[in-house]
């Protein structure tokens, strides 16, 4: 089954359509600069202003590195969408097929919903493909899957769709966001994930943790995006982005983004999940299978 893979403007590069792109107008080389951010941001919206926290932690939970990425970025290629090309094609991600008991591929179980899995290409706040994502797939519990479904059947009455950027995540893939905190010397991705964050500070400020409740499988990083573009909604930062803007109850935001992450989080609730109060996009399963037990098996 095709998975409707949402693309970022790196990503059309590296399928050649970067003259395109560049005959639209729309960013650039997908490298993640700080220009290239702005645009996109600029350009969509995706994100106000500053200052996020990446993914991660949660306190015990969620750990790692949590740390991403911003959502928009990049090119924001998505842009590109705007200007006649597809922001999701659905496309066909060869897949292992055997999870182990009770995880399911989110896209067999919601095929509308669409999915950006940041950590299986190098827009993430690392730079590099993560350990442990072997293919751009989504894996859940089939707990949180059945959960999520229902939050996408909700949204899509106003209009929107889910877009996935991140669910079960490996420990291995933890493991090297912990290597990436510990080299300060690696700052590629700064400008779009960490701006304001000296990245000394990335574990004491709670970006990055040593566990994450990504790894237990009932825990999902994710947006809401149009049901007919595909463009993402503007939550006033990007996912992943490092900084107090990425939190529930941030004044930094307008009212708009805020009735946009309350759209979400509104949805999300009614249906079992908690939120996370630094990261707009986090969500666990209130009552998730395994509750104690990390996962190591890759996503693929
Ligand atoms: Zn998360």
């Amino acid at each position: 089954m095709p998975i409707r893979i949402r693309r970022r403007a790196g990503w059309m590069a590296a399928l050649g359509l970067a003259l395109l792109l560049a005959a639209c107008g729309s960013a650039g080389s997908g490298g993640g600069s700080a220009s290239s951010a702005s645009q996109a941001l600029g350009g969509q919206g995706e994100t106000a202003p500053s200052a996020g926290i990446p993914d991660a932690q949660e306190g015990d939970a969620e750990s790692a590195p949590s740390a991403g990425i911003p959502g928009a970025q990049e090119g924001d290629a998505d842009d590109g969408a705007g200007q006649g090309i597809p922001s999701s094609d659905p496309v066909s991600v060869e897949r292992r097929g055997e999870l182990p008991k009770g995880f399911v591929y989110l896209d067999e179980l919601i095929p509308d919903a669409l999915f950006e899995i940041r950590y299986a290409s190098d827009y993430n706040f690392v730079g590099a493909v993560i350990d442990g994502y072997k293919a751009p797939l989504a894996i859940m519990t089939e707990e949180a899957a059945q959960a999520l479904k229902k939050v996408n059947e909700e949204l899509k009455q106003s209009g929107y769709v889910l877009l996935v950027y991140d669910a079960y995540r490996p420990t291995k893939a933890v493991d090297h966001f912990k290597r990436w905190a510990q080299d300060m010397s690696d700052t590629s991705m700064k400008d779009a994930f960490y701006p304001n964050v000296d990245k000394s500070q990335v574990f004491k400020l709670g970006y990055v943790a040593s566990k994450s409740g990504h790894s237990r499988g009932s825990t999902v990083d994710l947006t809401i995006a149009d049901a007919a573009t595909g463009i993402p909604a503007d939550m006033g930062s990007p996912y992943d982005f490092f900084g107090d803007v990425s939190g529930h109850g941030t004044k930094e935001i307008t009212p708009e983004q805020t009735a946009n992450r309350e759209l979400l989080k509104n949805a999300m609730v009614k249906h079992g999940f908690k939120p996370y109060n630094k990261e707009w996009w986090h969500y666990t399963l209130k009552d998730e299978p395994h509750p104690k037990k990390y996962f190591d098996f890759d996503v693929e």
